[in-house]
């Protein structure tokens, strides 16, 4: 097969600035892949967090959801979860609205996600039994053979066409391939745009997180294994979750730039109030943070030797984004280790998978603009419920609904393929049906 000439031999020097899940990913299958073609190759991965610090400092903030796709896959790749990581085995979710609330269990007995904290849990988490997920990957690659170097790269630059790595108080390091994982909540994605490919950063919005700490007993008698999920008419808020992880709940809001005024919007809603027997605005969060989120994918994302994968890429719209870092990770260890490491190299190789994201978000566009439909208006909102209720019964043969519902929460199928169940025309006769019987109840009320 024709190559670019730019291969990654023995003793080739590789360069991950940032260990989170895309940068540790990336580390553990070259080194694995590297591994079984008889290669020995080098990994430095530059991480500023210390994650076995509890608290905002050792925390890559997110609603900490793992797929049940991304379980399966990291399973097959002969990784898999413990439990001190997994706060929670997910399968099932109550679904509140103004007009009811409906509990629905996943149909498939393996259909669970996994709920963990990405650091050692949130501020003030002493003695904590738990794990960190993003320090348990990063753990991995590092007993596959990376070295990981604690500090933060300030600069990047060339040296004699190699791109060299200047991280503080250390002298600089030149480098055969580097890969940036930063994610987009850190102004480091910077430097990458000095480096001469013309990478553009994706664009980013404004969520939030907060971490209310109620004691094991409490969630487990609120929780069980559900998740709280809120299909609320508030403009802006695409996606609100209460998510039960050890002795905390976290509530995830993502949207349009959500800031302070929406969250307490969305705390005294009377459907989130009465949810709970305790109101979380009068507990009080331990921790919270507003990070950004990429909506929409960079541009250039590689060049001669360099290339950008995970949140600093291009990744899924609003759900698994650690899947998709898994999925940008492989294909970049794939494109290195097998075919080269050039800018053609990166486009012929790692580009496809890039678009099979950007194609999929398309689709996921479509997905949150017929859910921002549905809750505006109040009998689709009641169709909804009711259809996802009758699907509860035992007899019922169909979960249509419920699973639309459980894979646009969880991000555990593709968009395009939750799309087109939920266009199929018996899906939308019946909840033509639901909705239609609802507006003709409030017609006779009226
Ligand atoms: C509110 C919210 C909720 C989310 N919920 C989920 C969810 O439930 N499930 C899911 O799958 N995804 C979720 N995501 C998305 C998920 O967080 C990201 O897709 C994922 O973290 C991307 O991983 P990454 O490794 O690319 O970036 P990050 O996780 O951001 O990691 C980047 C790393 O780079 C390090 N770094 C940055 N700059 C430097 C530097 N100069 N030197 C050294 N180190 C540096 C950082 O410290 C960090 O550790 C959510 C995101 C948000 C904002």
């Amino acid at each position: 097969m024709e190559t670019s000439g730019m291969q990654l031999g023995d003793s080739s020097r590789v360069a991950v600035v940032g260990g989170g899940p895309a940068g540790s990913l990336v580390s553990y299958f070259l080194l694995d892949l590297a591994e079984r073609v008889g290669l020995s190759i080098d990994i430095d991965i530059y991480e500023r967090r210390d994650f076995s610090v509890p608290g905002p400092t050792g925390c890559n903030m997110c609603g900490g959801i793992v797929s049940e796709s991304l379980v399966q896959m990291l399973a097959t790749e002969g990784i898999n979860l413990p439990p001190t990581v997994v706060q929670r085995s997910i399968d099932s979710y109550v679904l509140h609205s103004d007009v009811g609330t409906v509990y629905i269990s996943t149909p498939l007995q393996e259909m669970r996600i996994a709920a963990v904290h990405r650091g050692s849990g949130p501020k003030g988490a002493l003695g904590t039994r738990w794990g960190s997920f993003d320090g348990y990957l990063l753990e991995l690659a590092q007993e596959k053979g990376a070295h990981l170097i604690r500090g933060r790269v300030e600069e990047i630059n060339w040296n004699h066409s190699r791109p060299q790595v200047c991280a503080k108080d250390r002298p600089p390091q030149s480098y055969d391939l580097l890969i940036g994982a930063v994610g987009v909540n850190s102004p480091s994605l910077k430097l990458f745009e000095g480096l001469g490919f013309r990478y553009q950063p994706p664009e980013t919005t404004r969520t939030f997180i907060a971490e209310f700490h109620l004691g094991l007993e409490a969630i487990k008698e609120q929780f069980g294994a559900s998740m709280h999920v809120f299909l609320l008419n508030m403009p802006r808020i695409e996606f609100a979750a209460l998510i039960p992880k050890g002795e905390y709940v976290t509530m995830c809001l993502l949207g349009d730039e959500i800031n302070r005024g929406l969250v307490d919007a969305f705390l005294s809603n009377p459907v989130v109030r009465g949810c709970l027997p305790w109101e979380l605005a009068s507990v009080g969060p331990a921790c919270q943070c507003s990070p950004r989120i990429n909506v929409k994918g960079g541009y250039r994302l590689f060049g001669d030797r360099v290339v950008l994968i995970g949140d600093s890429g291009i990744t899924r719209l609003y759900k698994d984004g650690i899947g998709a870092a898994y999925r940008a990770a492989k294909a970049v260890a794939v494109t290195a280790i097998f075919d080269g490491v050039s800018g053609r190299d990166f486009h012929r190789h790692y580009w496809p998978a890039c678009q099979v994201i950007a194609r999929d978000n398309q689709f996921g566009k479509l997905v949150f603009m017929v859910v921002s439909i549905i809750r505006r208006l109040r009998f689709l909102r009641r169709g909804v419920l009711r259809m996802a209720e009758k699907e509860q019964l035992k007899e019922a043969k169909e979960r249509d609904m419920s699973m639309v519902l459980w894979d646009t929460f969880t991000g555990s199928a593709p968009y395009r393929n939750i799309f087109w169940r939920a266009s199929q025309p018996a899906f939308l006769l019946r909840l033509g049906l639901e909705a239609g019987k609802t507006l003709a109840s409030f017609k006779l009320r009226g």
